[in-house]
């Protein structure tokens, strides 16, 4: 990969860490501003509607997906980014774009 389009890459990814934990800053005050009485009771909790279950499943999701934005950012700078971790090889332009997160294998 040439450094502009590592550059290119690297501003895509952090935008969308940006994105995500905003995100997550939305959710973490919604439940704060939800909840300090709800979570004194235990039994608020187990009755928890489907909805939150929901939520949170979704905040896990984005934070597996921030976790590999990281390792993605880390590989960038020591210049591991984009290349087969199994054979060492380049991994394809189009591979990358068409998933910014598929940087460790080229072939899934
Ligand atoms: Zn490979």
């Amino acid at each position: 990969m040439h450094k502009k389009e590592l550059k290119q890459m690297e501003n895509l990814l952090k935008s969308r860490k940006n994105i995500l934990l905003k995100e997550f800053e939305e959710r973490v005050k919604k439940y704060l501003n939800a909840g300090t009485e709800k979570l004194s009771d235990i039994a608020e909790i187990a009755s928890c509607s489907s909805n939150e279950v929901l939520e949170i499943a979704i905040a896990e999701e984005d934070a597996r997906e921030l976790k590999q934005i990281e390792e993605a950012l880390s590989r960038m700078k020591s210049g591991q980014y984009g290349v087969c971790e199994q054979c060492g090889e380049a991994i394809k332009k189009s591979t990358i774009e068409s998933n910014s997160l598929c940087y460790t294998v080229c072939k899934l």
